[in-house]
Formats: C-alpha cells, structure tokens, sequence
C-alpha cells in the first residue's frame, strides 16, 4: 500500500516541499498529492510588481509539476481533521475530503489588518495575488498628482512604496513607519535608503503608528490626518484560521508549533512549514515570515519526512539567514548582509548591482521551486513498513 502523503499549498514552501519528496521516495512506495487553490504558483515576492503594473511569467502547477510524480489537486482547504487525518477541500465539482498518513501544511498567509478601524474596509493590501491585482487597477484609474499612503516600514512596506513611486512620478507617494526608516538597517544600508527615497519623492512619515484608515486619509496615535487617496497596507502577515481550527498545538497568532525538522510538536504525522509554522532560528528567537527562512525549512521538512520512512539519518541543518534582499524600484537596491539571526551587519550591497542580485535571488526562488534539488541527484530509498508506523510516533519528550 502507498504511503499517502498531502501537501497544502502550493506556494514557495509546499511547492519546493513535494517537489523534493518526490527526489526523495519512490514512487511506487508514495502518493503525493500537492493541493492548492490556485492553478499557478505565484510569485508573491513580487506582488509590488504586480501592483506596480508589471507583467509576471505565468508558471501552471501543472507543467511544473508534470513528470514529477506529484499529482496536482486545484482545491480550496478548508479544515483539517488531525484525528481522523483527513482535509476537508473544495473543488469545481464540490466538497469532498482527502485521507493522508502524512500532512505538510503549507497554506502560507494574508494580509494583517490588525484591527485597526477602517483598514479592512479602505485599504489595499499586496499579500497575494487578488489584493496586488485589486490595487494595480486602482493605481491605473488614479490620476497624477493624488496621494498614496503605503502604511508600514518593513521589508514589504519599503518595496511598495519604491516601486510605486518609479512606475508613477506622478503620484505623490508617503510611507508612514512605526519606528524610524530602516532603522534595523546598518548605517550604510539606512544612508541608502533615505537617498533612494529622496530621489524617488517619497514623503516619509517616522514615528507614526497609524490608528484609523479612512477613504481618503489615515489618521496617526499623535492626531495627526495624512492625505491618501489610496492607503496600501503592510504591517504584517497573518496566518489562515485553518490551524488553530484544529487539535494542533499553535501560538496565539495561529502558527503551527513545530520542532527542528519541522515536525508538529502535538501531533507527529503533520509537519508545517513557511509562514504558517513557527520554527525557533538561532539565538533561539522565531524565524520571520519570509522565503529566506521558509524555503530551506521545507527542504529539512522532506528530508525528515523522507528518513522517517526509510529508516534514514534525520536531517540536522541549521536555518539561519545570510541577507535581506530589498529592491527598491526595478534600477535599485539594497542587500543587508545580516547575522544567523538576521541582525544587520555593517556591510550592504547597494545600487543596481544590488537590484541585479535581488532580482537573481526571485528567479533562483522560482527556478528552486520547479527544481527542488537544485540538480542533486535523487536519492530515492526505499519506505519500509516497520519505519512508516514509527515515524507516526510521538517522540518522548
Ligand atoms: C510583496 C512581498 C514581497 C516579499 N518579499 C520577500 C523577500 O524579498 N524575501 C523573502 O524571503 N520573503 C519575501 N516575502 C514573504 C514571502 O513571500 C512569504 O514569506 C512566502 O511566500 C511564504 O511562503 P509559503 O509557502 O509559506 O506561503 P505562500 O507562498 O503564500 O503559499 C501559500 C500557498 O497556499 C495556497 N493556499 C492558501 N490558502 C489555501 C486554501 N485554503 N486552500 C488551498 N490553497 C491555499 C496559496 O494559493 C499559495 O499557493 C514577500 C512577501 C510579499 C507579499
């Protein structure tokens, strides 16, 4: 009998997870059915792009999954039974329910609102494709001269704005950060920053927690009104309700509690990985929200899954991170080299060489993704049947 295994979510971790699984296993041994709502795999470090105005490569599921061993399901999740070891999915022809023995739970995550009144109502949001597309049309029927208030200062909230301001001069753009403008940045990444946005025209707001959104401006904790005739929103991502619908054991924001082979910590026949997992990095601090730390913690997930079932060596790689990649338009940049544990050092690449580097970093994430060995050879093993019943075994504690 094969060893049924369900991947949920066909993005930069589910995809790269099944993809490897499928090096990893025989296929007579395994069935490896990858579900995702969407036909395609979608760039989502690029939706700035997308909202921007660009056109992305299309990349069906199909075709890159085809010959692979991996058998493509188009089906929306909607709950998981971790007991009964089902998911709950619907698809064109309606609701229906698929059995595994292994789960990699891999749905990612959306935009987060946080509550703040009038953002989900007003706001646009680049979390996935459907916001990016929504706010590309918006940004097309805006005529010059109107304002676009890109609220947050992190990573995402630095590429919207950039690229906004490049694809349209004639929009006055505003960020408007809690903290200071990149302030976790070194001092060469920080001059960077402010001298590309200065180029690019870009009010910036520092130290303004926005409280309310409105149709047409966003109002700060100091009182203060910001004119937007369109607010984008950025502050962060918040994982799908699904999981803590379930038996497993989550954090109070919904992740799954995984150990280091990415295996849930209640209930080990599920393994999650991504955003939708909180996996401890180095200096024992949470891996942030990111392909950086989300593709590699899938490789170590396939791996583990894959030794558990044929007996083999655990996989046993730290995750840590190397730099943060941040393009700022399509003709800059800026690579933040950073500590294992993702603290700023004092060397950044900048310039078009950096957005040169950034844009090879997405297209190796994407080729990764179709090619999820990286030209490895497989090193497909045999499932044995006494390995499979243990691997579904709580280890002691
Ligand atoms: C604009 C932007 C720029 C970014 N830039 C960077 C960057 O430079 N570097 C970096 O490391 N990270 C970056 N990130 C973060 C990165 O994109 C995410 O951390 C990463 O995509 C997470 O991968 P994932 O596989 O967990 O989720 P996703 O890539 O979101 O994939 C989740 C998949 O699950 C599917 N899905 C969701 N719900 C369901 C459901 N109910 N049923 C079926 N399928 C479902 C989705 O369709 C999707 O295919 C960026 C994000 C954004 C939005």
């Amino acid at each position: 009998m094969q060893h049924r295994i369900i991947v949920l979510g066909a993005g930069y971790t589910g995809a790269s997870a099944a993809g490897r699984l499928a090096k990893r296993l025989r296929g007579e041994d395994v069935a490896i059915t990858l579900v995702n709502a969407e036909p395609d795999f979608v760039e989502r470090v690029r939706m700035h792009q997308l909202a921007a105005g660009q056109d992305l490569t299309p990349r069906p599921l199909s075709e890159m999954f085809a010959g692979t061993g991996v058998e493509v399901r188009l089906a929306k999740v909607t709950g998981v039974d971790v007991e009964r070891r089902t998911v709950a999915v619907v698809d064109a022809k309606g609701a229906g329910e698929l059995g595994y023995d292994t789960l990699v739970y891999a749905l990612g995550s959306g935009w987060n609102a946080e509550g703040v009144p009038g953002a989900a109502e007003h706001a646009y949001e680049i979390a996935g494709r459907a916001g990016a597309l929504r706010l590309r049309e918006r940004l097309a029927r805006l005529d010059a001269g109107r304002s676009v208030v890109v609220v947050g200062g992190g990573l995402t909230g630095l590429e919207v704005a950039a690229e906004i301001a490049e694809a349209r001069p004639d929009l006055d753009v505003a960020l408007a950060a809690r903290d200071g403008l990149g302030d976790w940045l070194s001092p060469k990444g920080r001059a960077h920053l402010r001298k590309v946005f200065g180029r690019l025209g870009i009010t910036v707001h520092e130290h303004a927690a926005v409280t309310g959104v409105e149709a047409d401006r966003v109002t700060t904790a100091d009182g203060e009104a910001i004119p937007a005739a369109v607010t984008v929103w950025t502050t962060g991502f918040a994982v799908h309700p699904i999981a803590q619908a379930t038996a497993l054991e989550v954090t109070g924001t919904g992740q799954i509690v995984v150990d280091g082979t990415l295996r849930s910590v209640s209930h080990p026949d599920v393994y999650a990985v991504g955003d939708a997992a909180m996996v401890m990095g180095p200096g024992d601090k949470p891996l942030r929200m990111s392909c950086a730390s989300g593709v590699p913690g899938a490789w170590q997930a396939a791996d583990a899954i894959a030794a558990r079932l044929t007996g083999g060596k655990l996989p046993n790689v730290a995750i840590r991170y190397f730099n943060q990649c941040v393009s700022l338009g399509r003709k800059e940049g800026l690579i933040q080299f950073v500590t294992a544990d993702d603290r700023a050092v004092r060397a950044a690449l900048t310039g078009r060489l950096a957005a040169v580097y950034k844009e090879l970093v997405c297209k190796a994430a994407a080729w990764g993704v179709a090619n999820p060995t990286l030209g490895l050879p497989a090193r497909r093993r045999p499932v044995t049947q006494r390995a499979a019943a243990r691997s579904s075994v709580k280890a002691p504690a």
